[in-house]
């Protein structure tokens, strides 16, 4: 048992994950070492989770001072670092209240819940549908499978959670269906992650959030993936001309200290009153400090810009390569939310690629998906590429 790496039928750990064989026992910036201390260039961020680069100083050092302190008081009582990170995340968005939950899934859950309630009790209607899109993927647990538009994340779970709907995704028509099913939200994600790094397109969101504004239906964006800097600005939906009613994050906001939040506009947060939702972890001491220093270093630097432009080098590097590799059918994403479209097996590249001592990732089976941290350097990027190249030179 005891040199056991990968997980074999005599393992403790249940069988939900296919792990590669590797233990990562070390992190720092875009490095990762293994046990036997192989170093990894890590282009997946722990999959946009540790979006400042591993063990960052500035996150590192709050959590020091805070572990000295106290880990973690009940939300009974106030929490200092909880109000700081609400009110960072107020101000650098277009919300003015915040929920604080410890995952994703969590983050949109409490979203389907805030969005019945506020149908239910704010409006009195008797609503409750959510629309999602086909392809999404909002999260693992009951609720969230059940907004996720895909039916192998749904298998074997039957009954799912009533009262969702899923329309074609960037589908201009489908959308005007809209008006007349008149749900209580409507949940996307800006650019689809693990349904294959697809963009919603500008046009197509913009009429969305017309459509829900004439008709009182929340605007909820899933920003799991796509926020914290992911996409070039600290949220995607800056890049929309939109105002959603709800905004969830998690994966980058503790910067690999697990933490999740949905934040909203003052009319959807009526929502919530004493009692309606809460988490016994949710904005715990340590997970917010995590979160304060997170925001608070991408806000007071000049990372977002930096992100810009590592975002426009690597699509030059791409575009090289999709010249040279005919299986390369397109490169597509926001910021530093890549994904390489290729008529090969996109697992198999993956793998290939650990061997070259590169992470990086899927999102489903024709696509290559590039996290890199926001913090990745032009000369990262070099060897980066020149890893990718010699992984693709053995396909
Ligand atoms: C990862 C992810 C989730 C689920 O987050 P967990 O923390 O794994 O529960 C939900 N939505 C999107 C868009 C994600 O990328």
């Amino acid at each position: 048992m005891a040199n056991n790496t990968s997980v074999s039928l005599e393992s403790p750990l249940m069988a939900t994950y296919n792990r590669f064989p590797v233990t990562l026992v070390k992190g720092k910036g875009s490095y990762v070492w293994d046990d036997k201390g192989t170093q990894f260039l890590d282009f997946t961020s722990g999959i946009a989770t540790c979006n400042l680069g591993h063990v960052p100083d500035s996150v590192k050092e709050k959590l020091e001072e805070q572990v000295q302190n106290l880990w973690h008081c009940s939300n009974l009582y106030n929490i200092p670092n909880q109000q700081e990170l609400a009110a960072l995340l107020t101000e650098n968005s277009c919300g003015n209240q915040v929920f604080f939950c410890n995952s994703g899934a969590e983050a949109n859950e409490a979203a389907i819940k805030l969005a019945r309630r506020y149908a239910q009790k704010v409006k009195g209607t008797d609503s409750y549908e959510i629309v999602t899109f086909e392809q999404s993927f909002h999260g693992r647990t009951l609720a969230t499978l059940s907004a996720t538009g895909q039916e192998k994340i749904q298998q074997g779970f039957l009954p799912l959670v009533q009262g969702f709907r899923y329309l074609p995704f960037n589908d201009n028509e489908a959308i005007e269906q809209l008006a007349e099913i008149k749900p209580a939200a409507v949940l996307l994600e800006l650019v689809q992650g693990e349904g294959g790094v697809i963009p919603a397109n500008k046009e197509w969101v913009k009429k969305l959030a017309l459509i829900c504004e004439a008709n009182d239906i929340l605007l909820m964006v899933d920003e799991i993936q796509t926020g914290i800097g992911r996409t070039g600005t600290l949220f995607a939906y800056e890049q929309y001309s939109i105002e959603p009613d709800v905004i969830s994050v998690a994966k980058g906001l503790g910067s690999g200290f697990p933490i999740g939040a949905i934040i909203a506009k003052e009319k959807a947060a009526k929502g919530f009153d004493p009692g309606s939702h809460g988490s016994t972890f949710g904005g715990n001491p340590l997970a917010t400090a995590a979160g304060v220093a997170t925001i608070t270093h991408i806000v007071e630097s000049q990372l977002l810009k930096h992100v810009e432009e590592i975002s426009t080098y690597l699509d030059v590097e791409f575009q090289t390569l999709k010249d040279k590799y005919s299986f390369i059918k397109g490169i597509r994403g926001k910021g530093l939310l890549k994904g390489i479209v290729v008529e090969v097996n996109a697992a198999e590249i993956v793998q290939k690629a650990i061997g070259n001592k590169l992470l990086i990732l899927t999102a489903g089976p024709n696509v290559v998906r590039v996290l890199p941290p926001l913090t990745a350097t032009v000369e990262e990027i070099n060897e980066f590429i020149n890893k990718l190249e010699k992984t693709f030179q053995s396909i």
